[in-house]
């Protein structure tokens, strides 16, 4: 008989399956339900929360029978802020879930049945890995608050000691608070655009202890600049503190604007032997241990012996290009942002590399043009873009400079998947993939992938 599924009642399922957003995937009579917070092999209670023609979605209000897999979160606000989606399911599992969901969209979407997928490289931090922490600021009935977004919206989940962040931030964050209190700072109200406390951002190097403050305000100017740092002056590890101003009604974070208002303008920190310089606008990769092995693998899979040319496109702020530099003849990087452009050759600067040249450009302008009019020939060309991938323009390129190896970081395995389609269409083959868990307790993942020319 055909059941009518209706919004808030509840139901009882078993949960068989887990989505790429970290959503068990279950059945009652035979009607597909997704609901956060469960896993599979789980009995649970749901409220429906919305019906659709061919599924629905529930809510979590009672597991009747857990899974083994199955531990109590860390986070007092885990899956209340859009931050953690699987802090209830235990480490060891994670890695599994981040593997197999390589291995299926690989499967899915590249048509790579047969290919094997490394158990993703996991770390012995799992919590207290990042080393950058944006706090949007909010107004509650206790007064001001700072926190997360929560899922799919932008109302502050109050998050006084998120559990992936430096611990060193609670105090800080706190500071910052009495200090507006004392001098009556209100608070930026997204919907009125009006208000000044936007967010707090914290950089922390996390093998130099040196940690950077940027507030972010709604105003062009400051009056309590010196008040700010006497108040975080007592923190020893704040080597920098900048005022960042936005008044744009905008989601970016940091203002055009920044200004150092006590302190070095960058801090730093490093990777295996590297050092980078760290400013409010800079990108960085956020966890610094995984960060070094997915770098580490890199590295293994393009197996250089000195006298190879190799691209990095997407190259960010040079970390890849100066990690390879050390094991090739000539590394060239490529990245559209010209401030990355500009931090990556200080980086070589700082770290007195010599063989690392860098171009801003779209990678599919400016590896056309290196190939064609500054004839490089690379035997390795790594590619690390966003999430959508690389352009097809890139790929066709790569297909004509025809380089040894290409070595995949991908941060998407779902356009990993679609890109490898077209690359190993004709003239690459797949040797090695290997996740690396770079964000425990989210779903994300990121994963490396070495092609060697196939011979002809
Ligand atoms: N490899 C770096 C950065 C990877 S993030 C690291 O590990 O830190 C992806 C980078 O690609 C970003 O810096 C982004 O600015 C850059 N990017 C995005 N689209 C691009 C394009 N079309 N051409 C070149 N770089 C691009």
């Amino acid at each position: 008989m055909k059941q009518d599924f209706k919004k808030n009642e509840h139901y009882i399922i078993d949960i068989t399956d887990i989505g790429v957003n970290g959503e068990g995937i279950g059945k009652v009579n035979g009607f597909t339900f997704f609901v956060d917070g469960t896993l599979p092999g789980e009995k649970a209670e749901i409220i429906a929360t919305k019906i659709k023609k061919g599924y629905g979605y529930g809510r979590l209000v009672n597991i009747i029978a857990a899974s083994p897999d199955r531990i109590e979160p860390m986070c007092p606000v885990a899956g209340k802020c859009g931050g953690c989606s699987l802090q209830h399911l235990s480490y060891p599992a994670q890695l599994v879930y981040k593997t197999e969901k390589v291995r299926q969209n690989l499967a899915r979407i590249g048509g790579f049945c047969d290919i094997g997928v490394s158990l993703a490289i996991g770390t012995h931090q799992p919590f207290r890995y990042r080393n950058k922490a944006q706090y949007p600021v909010a107004f509650a009935d206790n007064g001001i608050v700072y926190g997360f977004y929560a899922n799919h919206s932008h109302r502050v989940v109050p998050c006084e000691d998120c559990a992936i962040n430096s611990a060193e931030n609670k105090p800080i964050l706190e500071a910052i608070k009495a200090f507006a209190v004392k001098y009556g700072l209100d608070v930026y109200d997204e919907e009125k655009h009006c208000g000044l406390l936007r967010h707090i951002v914290i950089k922390n190097g996390f093998h130099t202890g040196e940690t950077m403050v940027c507030l972010v305000i709604n105003s062009d100017s400051f009056e309590y600049e010196k008040e700010l740092a006497a108040a975080l002056s007592v923190f020893e590890s704040v080597k920098s503190i900048y005022l960042s101003f936005n008044t744009k009604n905008t989601n970016v974070i940091m203002g055009d604007k920044n200004k150092l208002i006590s302190g070095k303008d960058t801090v730093t920190d490093t990777i295996g032997e590297l050092r980078f310089n760290i400013s409010p606008l800079s990108f960085f990769q956020v966890n610094p241990i995984q960060t070094e092995k997915l770098y580490s693998t890199v590295l293994e899979f393009a197996d250089l012996n000195g006298s190879e040319t190799v691209i990095d496109a997407y190259c960010g702020i040079g970390t890849i290009s100066l990690f390879l530099a050390k094991r090739a003849k000539k590394v060239y990087g490529v990245e559209i942002v010209s401030e990355a452009v500009d931090a990556a050759r200080q980086n070589a600067l700082l770290n007195k590399i010599e063989n690392a040249e860098f171009f801003a450009g779209r990678a599919e302008d400016i590896v056309p043009m290196l190939y064609e009019k500054n004839a490089v020939r690379a035997d390795v060309v790594v590619v690390d873009p966003p999430r959508k991938g690389c352009d097809e323009n890139l790929l066709k390129l790569i297909e004509d400079m025809l380089p040894q190896k290409v070595v995949y970081v991908s941060c998407d395995s779902a356009t990993l998947a679609r890109d490898l389609k077209i690359l190993c269409s004709k003239s690459y083959s797949i040797k090695k993939v290997q996740p690396v868990d770079m964000f425990p307790q989210t779903v994300h993942v990121e994963c490396v992938v070495l092609m060697s020319r196939v011979k002809d």
